[in-house]
């Protein structure tokens, strides 16, 4: 099912959660709303599941309008960080809920109900477990419990917040892979909501970057950390260093100084972004450089910490942990791949 959000506004107590968000989300992706805590994520998401209605705008299911229907007519899946399940209930019991309270008219039987619930235990790798309660089980498991019970009633649109953000690193990066692999074999409509860019990154197919109630960018994992569209993007995803710079005559200065960096069009203050790995060491006099302040070891690189010969302003570049540069104590180096943001 192909969801939009058409130019939605969503505000609490005339504070604006949601300004003006546009949003395509195709049938069968699984798209990751990508933002720190307070972009309107949850908003997004609950606006979606007619849990909240916008200020202004429009969420389309299809060609529908979904403006006036319930949260059970729009037949969404849901799954939250801390979605309790039913306590009392089994996991079996748990999972078939969904399609028990469903009217008699639209309600399998029982022994159709069974052999769902079971099927997607199977699904999330839980079959065994459907006569324990969910206290027997451990964090992850009743996430996987949550999911198939979100997949029972066949949902139109999987929307998940957070899902995985109170479970230790180890546990959600496994539950990470399966879920991708639980939606290649499924192929449901799925809204992911998470802060964590690395999960993001790794999960989904496309990324929707929110900042302050707005859509920064959208665009594949590879397309956002390779051309990240604003400031925020480029130093929200991946790791970047920032160096006020001016364009003039074609090139990017800091100070007096070119750096060797062709900026065609038009001149004015800017803020240059550069990510560690991106650089190549120079020795010409075009470029930046500086004394090495730290230098520490992550897995294969090195990183090192340098201040600017010009600004003593610090920046951060890698070298591969073997390379012969990480023993200097001055290194010149220049961004391979850049991008200057205009300021004034
Ligand atoms: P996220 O999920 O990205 O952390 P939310 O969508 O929960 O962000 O919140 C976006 C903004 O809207 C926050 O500033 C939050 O305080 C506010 N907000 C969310 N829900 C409500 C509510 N029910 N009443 C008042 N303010 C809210
Ligand atoms: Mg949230």
């Amino acid at each position: 099912m192909e969801v939009r959000a058409e130019n939605v506004r969503k505000e609490f107590d005339r504070f604006p959660a949601l300004h003006d968000v546009s949003l395509d989300i195709r049938s069968g992706e699984l798209i990751a709303l990508l933002g720190p805590s307070g972009s309107g994520k949850t908003t997004l998401l609950r606006l979606i599941a007619g849990l909240e209605r916008p200020t202004s705008g429009r969420i389309l299911f299809g060609d529908e309008d979904a403006s006036d229907k319930s949260v059970q007519e729009r037949n969404i899946g849901f799954v939250f960080q801390h979605y309790a399940l039913f306590r009392h209930m089994s996991i079996l019991e748990n999972v078939s809920f969904g399609l028990r309270v469903r009217p008699r008219s639209s309600r399998p039987s029982n022994a159709d109900i069974r052999r769902r619930a079971l099927e997607l235990l199977d699904l999330v790798q839980l079959s065994g477990l459907e006569t324990r309660f969910p206290s027997q089980l451990s964090g992850g498991q009743r996430q996987r419990v949550a999911l198939a019970r979100a997949l029972a009633i066949e949902p139109r649109v999987l929307l998940l917040d957070e899902p995985f953000g109170a479970l230790d690193a180890q546990v959600r990066r496994e539950l990470r892979k399966w879920l991708r692999e639980i939606h290649d074999r499924t192929g449901h409509t799925t809204v992911f909501v998470t802060h964590d860019q690395e999960e993001a990154l790794e999960l989904a197919d496309r990324l929707c970057v929110m900042s302050q109630g707005r859509i920064e960018q959208v665009g594949t994992p590879d397309n956002v950390y390779d051309t990240p569209a604003s400031p925020f993007v480029f130093a929200f995803i991946g790791e970047s260093s920032q160096l006020p710079v001016h364009v003039e005559n074609g090139a990017v200065h800091l100070g007096n100084q070119s750096l060797g960096l062709a900026a065609p069009g038009s001149a004015g203050t800017g803020q240059l972004f550069f990510r560690p790995h991106d650089i190549e060491l120079v020795e010409d006099s075009e470029a930046l450089g500086g004394n090495v302040v730290a230098s520490r070891r992550v897995g294969g690189t090195r990183r090192l910490e340098i201040a600017l010969a010009e600004t003593a302003q610090r920046v951060e570049i890698d070298l591969p942990f073997d390379h012969p540069a990480v023993e200097r104590s001055r290194v010149g180096f220049r961004p391979k791949r850049w991008k200057v943001f205009p300021t004034g």
